[in-house]
This record gives C-alpha cells, structure tokens and sequence, in this order.
C-alpha cells in the first residue's frame, strides 16, 4: 500500500462512521494502514441506532441477521455480540381491508387471515412464486435493461391476475424497501433481491436478533478506533486529484479516500473533479425508502399470552408491519414499521395513529404502552430513508453507484456486491474497499 507523504493527516480518510466505515477503517488498520474516519454526527453507527425505550435498549434502525450473511455472522463473532433467534412462536396476521392497490387494481372483500407461521412462509406458498424466482436469478445473471422500463408495481398489475399474490409481493417490497412497488424498477427489485436471497424460493432463514443489539456492532468497531474517529466533523468536499477532504474547520490530505455514505447524503458533498457519469447518475436517482420505526414497551407481552407471535401485517393504515421486540433480558415491546408515503407524511402527532393500529391489531392493551421511541429515517439528512432503490429507467439510463474513482473508494452497503441494503451489504462493501487499497 503507498503511504502517505510526511505532510498528509492520513494515508486513508473514511467518510461516514456507520458499520460500513468502522469496519473498513478497521480493515486498514490491521494492514497497516494510518487512518482517520470522519462523521458528521454527534455519535458513530448511522442506520444503527440503540436507543432507551422504557427499561430496554432498543434498535431503532437495522436489526436483524438471516442465515445467508457470513460476513455479518463472522464480525458479531469477531466482536463476542451473540445472535439469539427472532421470537416467532404464535399466530401472526394479515389484515387487508378492501383497498385500492397502487396499481389500480380494487380488492372486493375485507380480508384478515391468521396465518400459523411467519408471514415469509405464507408469501412463498403463494403461487407463482417459482416464476418470480426464475425472474431473480435470470436479473442477476444478466440484467436485462428493457425490464428497467417499468415498475414492479406495473409488472404486478399486469401479469399477476391474482390480488393475494399481487398483495403478497406488495407487502414484501414494502417491508425490504419501504417504498410502493410502483415506485421501484422492476429490475432494480429483481436485481437487488439476485444479490442478496431469493424471498420466494423457500430457502429464507429466521432471522436473529444481536444482543443487546445491532447498535452494538458500530459502538465496539468505534471503540477500538478511539481518537481516529472524528464526530461531528461533517465532510463538505472531496478533491481527488489533490488528495484532499474538507470539513467546516480544515483540509485534510491523504492518499486514499473511502467515502461510506448513503449515495442520498453524498450529494451534498462537493467533488472534483465531478464523479464519472454513471456514479453521478446513481447519486442523484437513488431513493431511499422512507421509514418511521417505533418500539413500544408495555408491562406485559399480552400478544405472547394470546398465542400471537406479534408479527402482523396491515393495510391501509399508519402502521405497515410489527414484529416482537421484546428484549433477550425481557423488557416487553412491539416494533411497528410506518413506510413510504405514511414514512414520508410522518410528523410526532402520528404516534397516536401508530396506537390507533397497534390496537387494531392486538386490542386495548397495545394503546397502553409504557414507553414508546421511534425514529424518522426519511427525514433523518444524513440517511434519507433505509434501503435505497433505483426508480424505473435508471438503470437503463447507465446509472451504477460503485467505484473506485482514481484514489476515490466507494463503501457503504449500496456499494455492495452481496446483500445490498443491509448489514451484510455494508461489511461486504467494506471489505472490498480496503482490500482496494491495501493492493494498491
Ligand atoms: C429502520 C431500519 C431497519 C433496518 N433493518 C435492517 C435489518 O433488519 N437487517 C439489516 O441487515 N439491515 C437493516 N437495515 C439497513 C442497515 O441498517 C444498513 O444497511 C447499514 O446500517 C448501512 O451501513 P452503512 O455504513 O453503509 O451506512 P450508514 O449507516 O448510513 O452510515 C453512513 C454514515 O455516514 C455519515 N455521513 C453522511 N454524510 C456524511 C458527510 N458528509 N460527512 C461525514 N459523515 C457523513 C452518516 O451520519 C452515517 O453515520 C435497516 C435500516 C433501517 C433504517
């Protein structure tokens, strides 16, 4: 690796201090490398988030790990934070009023169902799922650019007649991207799904959950960094050319430069020379899906002494998904999901809608909570949302987030190879980031 001249702050600067950043730096210093990472917030993890919710700490922002993830499955090894299985045992629900659909499409009958297992399951018992599948594994081959054109949402309208099925893809794209299928590529899904795990081939794991939480992955990487990290140092500028990274206070230099932002929060950074075409494409199409998550404490699991798993699914209504959150040293709690134009509408008022729904869902006891916490993604400057996703024609039109740039390294889990959009994501980005500069 060419190290950095005598005058340079760093041989590396990272920019962003969430998972993807902590590890990369962590990464560079056990080869050697000198380096300072740089985040704009007050605290290190981004879309990690632990917070105090009544007597628990609690994830606000990414949570949990499915078999198929080993590198996220090695760090929490690496880090001695142990997985414990996501609480599934009773009834979950579907609860699908007559609605109009995004497409158009008009559902003639309420429809509730409790479903004896995970949703996930009931999704691929739907039929033609085996046709989805092939469609995954056919995107992740070869991209086909004329599947691009349009929306999963148009897609759906168009060649799946049958609403429970057209519903049960609805639900999924909402719950992975929190946006509406209409407002996806019909590739990008496909495509993003090819590099992660098919929902719909049957193969899905059951998630875990880290204790005491995601948030503690970043915290333990940041903690053995120490004074490298830098907080409350927003990144302002990036000249490449010149090796150069300016904050509100200085202008750092270094030989290499990883920027591990969202691409939404990097186009508030200044480049030069401008990123190449197909990366400042990217920048300015990606979309992240908003997200409101809320935890909910209550005195008792009153869902668990119903045989309910607390896994529910509801539209319409403020409140999309809930899952149990109560905590591996039992502080009782429900985690409600609020996304795309709900997540987006979002103000503080709207927690008493979210209980307006959690009764709905499980009745008088839920709308007694004794503490609730949420966060707003989608209105968080420095994420934008959760999971980014490209809109129709994006992809066509060349865009592609991904690098590097001359001494420019893209990390970041949009940056990813596998698992784009989640933990595993940011580490796999991580990873190849200074694996790129240490064979420099
Ligand atoms: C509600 C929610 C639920 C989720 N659930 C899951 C889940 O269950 N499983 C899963 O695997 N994933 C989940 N995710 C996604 C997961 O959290 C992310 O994939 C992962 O945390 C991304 O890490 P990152 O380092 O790539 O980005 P980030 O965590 O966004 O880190 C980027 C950092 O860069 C900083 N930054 C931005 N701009 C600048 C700048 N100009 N200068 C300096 N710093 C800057 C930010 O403040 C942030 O700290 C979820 C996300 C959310 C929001």
């Amino acid at each position: 690796m060419p190290t950095a001249t005598d005058d340079a702050d760093a041989d590396v600067i990272v920019v962003g201090a969430g998972l993807s950043g902590l590890v990369c730096a962590t990464r560079l210093v056990a080869g050697g490398a000198r380096v300072r990472v740089l985040e704009a917030r007050v605290r290190t993890g981004g879309r990690l988030l632990g917070r105090l919710v009544g007597d628990g700490m609690f994830d606000l922002g990414g949570q949990w790990w499915t078999a198929g993830q080993p590198r996220l499955a090695a760090l929490a090894d690496e880090l001695g934070i142990a997985r414990v299985p996501q609480h599934r045992a009773g009834a979950s629900v579907i609860t699908l009023d007559p609605f109009v659909a995004s497409d158009g499409l008009a559902s003639a009958t309420p429809r509730r169902r409790t479903l004896p297992g995970r949703i996930v399951d009931a999704l691929v018992r739907g039929r033609r799922v085996a046709e989805l599948s092939r469609l995954i594994e056919r995107a992740g081959r070869e991209a086909p650019l004329d599947w691009d054109r349009e929306s999963l949402g148009a897609w759906l309208a168009r060649e799946i007649p049958d609403a429970t099925l057209r519903d049960h893809v609805a639900i999924h794209c909402e719950m992975t991207f929190a946006v509406e299928p209409h407002e996806l590529s019909f590739l990008d899904y496909l495509a993003q799904l090819a590099a992660g795990g098919d929902p719909f081939d049957g193969t899905a794991g059951d998630e875990h959950r880290f204790v005491p939480g995601a948030f503690a992955l970043p915290a333990r990487l940041a903690a053995a960094l120490g004074d490298r990290v830098s907080l409350a140092t927003p990144v302002r500028a990036i000249d490449v050319g010149a090796g150069t990274v300016r904050t509100d206070s200085a202008t750092l230099r270094a030989s290499h430069v990883v920027l591990a932002v969202p691409p939404a929060a990097a186009r508030a950074i200044a480049f030069t020379p401008p990123l190449p075409p197909a990366a400042a494409a990217a920048l300015s199409a990606s979309r992240a899906g908003p997200v409101v998550k809320v935890v909910a404490t209550y005195a008792r699991a009153f869902w668990r002494d119903a045989g309910r798993s607390g896994e529910a699914y509801l539209r319409p209504g403020v409140v999309r998904a809930t899952a149990d959150a109560c905590t591996a040293d039992g502080v009782p709690a429900l985690a409600a999901f609020v996304v795309a134009a709900e997540a987006a509408a979002w103000t503080p008022a709207h927690t008493a809608h979210v209980l307006d729904d959690l009764r709905r869902l499980f009745g008088d006891a839920a709308a007694r909570p004794t503490d609730l916490g949420f966060h707003a993604w989608g209105a968080d400057p420095l994420a934008h949302g959760c999971v980014a996703g490209l809109p129709p024609g994006a992809r066509s039109a060349g865009a592609a987030w991904r690098g590097p740039h001359a001494r420019l390294h893209v990390a970041g889990t949009e940056a990813a190879h596998r698992w784009p959009g989640f933990m595993e994501g940011a580490i796999d980005a991580a990873e190849r980031a200074a694996a790129e500069i240490l064979a420099a």
